[in-house]
């Protein structure tokens, strides 16, 4: 199943090049009353609700996709993680680009586990239609294509055998960051920074998330593309060594690592990413 959040916070499934709208499945959801709850109530839902998903996309009038504007699926995450330098040819380039880790100089050659996963604020998350608001234009905006993974139920400590267990789906992310020495997480959470979409694909329809290939290209002109396969960590030891420092709710994202090619976007370039077995989107980038 493909679940898609379009124009005016419309919900719809996607089949084919087709959106139906599920919009009426949002009367299924429990009522909120403040304090509201952390997490995205239809994704931890997802499950139980699929039958009525499929029911309602049955009865609704297909518009193509292309019609629509499509925001990112997860509405309410409670975070979004980043795992830093997980492609073995992007931490060559970054040793080599001195731009692209200057915080940090000393770190660049430590695994993973030293460096630590990093955190994006929930305010940068928009969909593809939204596209990206370059922020300091005088300072160099990059693009990251990554695999995006969307956590379907709660998780603590869990263990890396159980880690796919705990996963929605899938979807294409996008980590964009301004390079320079301040925290990463800093220059990693302005808004339009963290791009999710074109969809959320169920892990039925996604099979084995570990050999997907994925391609950036800017204007038309190839600029990454590599495979999930090439990961250093791979995804179950990230999503359970995330639970161990902090409990992943429904609609949790985790851009799981860019391979190598990130490089500068301006305002005018289109990003277009297409990702094995989830899909493609365009992303504009327009001054702030
Ligand atoms: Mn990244």
């Amino acid at each position: 199943m493909r679940l898609c959040r379009y124009n005016d916070n419309r919900i719809g499934i996607v089949r084919g090049g087709a959106v139906h709208d599920v919009t009426a499945i949002v009367d299924e959801l429990p009522a909120q009353r403040y304090p509201l709850a952390l997490g995205d109530p239809l994704i931890a839902r997802l499950g139980t609700l699929r039958p009525k998903l499929e029911k309602l996309a049955d009865q609704a009038k297909p518009v193509p996709v292309a019609a629509v504007r499509l925001l990112s699926p997860v509405a309410n995450p409670s975070k979004i993680i980043g795992t830093p330098v997980n492609y073995h040819a992007h931490r060559l380039e970054a040793d080599k680009d001195k731009e692209i880790a200057v915080y940090s100089p000393s770190t660049r050659a430590r695994p993973i586990e030293e460096q630590g996963l990093f955190l994006k604020a929930i305010s940068a998350l928009v969909g593809p239609a939204e596209g990206v608001a370059v922020r300091f234009p005088d300072r160099r905006t990059d693009h990251e294509a990554e695999l995006g993974l969307v956590i379907g139920k709660r998780a603590a400590n869990v263990s890396e055998a159980e880690a796919l267990d705990y996963v929605a789906g899938y979807a294409i992310a996008l980590d964009m960051v301004v390079r320079g020495s301040e925290d990463r997480s800093f220059r990693k959470s302005i808004d339009t920074y963290a791009v999710l979409g074109p969809w959320l694909v169920t892990v039925d329809e996604v099979g084995d998330s570990s050999k997907l290939t994925f391609s950036l290209k800017v204007n038309g002109e190839i600029r990454q593309a590599s495979n999930t396969s090439l990961m250093v960590m791979n995804i179950p030891r990230q999503i359970a060594w995330a639970s161990t420092f902090y409990t992943l709710l429904p609609g949790d994202i985790i851009m799981t690592g860019t391979c190598e090619g990130v490089a500068r976007v301006v305002p005018g370039d289109t990003m277009t990413l297409e990702f094995e077995r989830i899909g493609r989107m365009e992303v504009p980038v327009r001054g702030a």
